[in-house]
């Protein structure tokens, strides 16, 4: 996330961004406050705009469906109408559509067209669950951000060096390190890494089949971070399997 950050900064941002994923909201709000920030380095903080952005109050964040109900079609012209009225104080105008994914087709074609045509200062930031529901015009018009929770990210990071680790067949001094952090967590957690594990090495059996070995080994200490094991014993387990 470290390129948008900078993007917000330099105010390079785009003007449609589609926000997936568990702390999509998070995100949603740090972008508009970055369209709206009239300070240095956007989303400063501390300008009107960044105040008024996280107090929920500014002017120029205009959040289309707070119900999350879908947009009818005279609101969804509304909001057109609504687009080619200038920012009342900030550079921009923000769109926030938390539930893109209700729309109907023909008022996301309404919303892509004004995507494409219309004045440069209107964003828009669709946000959804489910993305795979949004029109494939919409998905290609908008850059995806994908605002992972903490808890999953950290699964993912550590479920690609683990897939590294087993598939290179690393030295047991070079994982030791990490086994004994995974200690420190809960079962819930070790669980989260071996489905990332087990998904990636699934990935990987067309061009591996002797992965598919490894894959039997997981499952069953997956199954067992369901009961009441300690996650030293889970870590020890693990290290058996690489
Ligand atoms: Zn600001």
């Amino acid at each position: 996330m470290d390129f948008l950050e900078n993007r917000m900064k330099r105010r390079q941002l785009s003007h449609a961004y589609l926000v997936v994923g568990e702390n999509r909201k998070a995100l949603a709000d740090r972008l508009a406050a970055a369209w709206v920030c009239t300070g240095p380095e956007p989303p400063c903080g501390h300008c009107s705009g960044c105040r008024k952005a996280a107090l929920g109050i500014h002017p120029d964040i205009i959040r289309a469906d707070p119900e999350g109900e879908g947009l009818k079609a005279d609101q969804v012209r509304a909001l057109r109408a609504d687009a080619y009225i200038r920012p009342n104080e900030a550079p921009n105008k923000v769109y926030v559509l938390e539930h893109g994914e209700l729309l109907n087709p023909t008022g996301q074609n309404v919303l892509l067209k004004l995507i494409e045509e219309g004045p440069a200062y209107a964003c828009f930031l669709f946000l959804s669950p489910n993305p795979e529901l949004l029109l494939p015009t919409i998905r290609s018009r908008c850059e995806t951000l994908r605002a992972e929770g903490e808890e999953t990210a950290a699964a993912s990071r550590e479920g690609e060096q683990l897939t590294q680790w087993i598939v290179s067949g690393a030295a047991p001094l070079e994982t030791l390190p990490f086994l004994l952090s995974l200690e420190k967590k809960d079962r819930q957690e070790i669980a989260l890494l071996l489905e990332e594990t087990t998904a990636r090495l699934t990935a990987l059996l067309p061009r591996r089949p002797d992965l598919l070995a490894v894959v039997d080994r997981l499952a069953p200490i997956r199954a067992a971070c369901e009961f009441n094991i300690s996650s030293g014993h889970l870590a020890g387990w693990i290290a058996a399997v690489l």
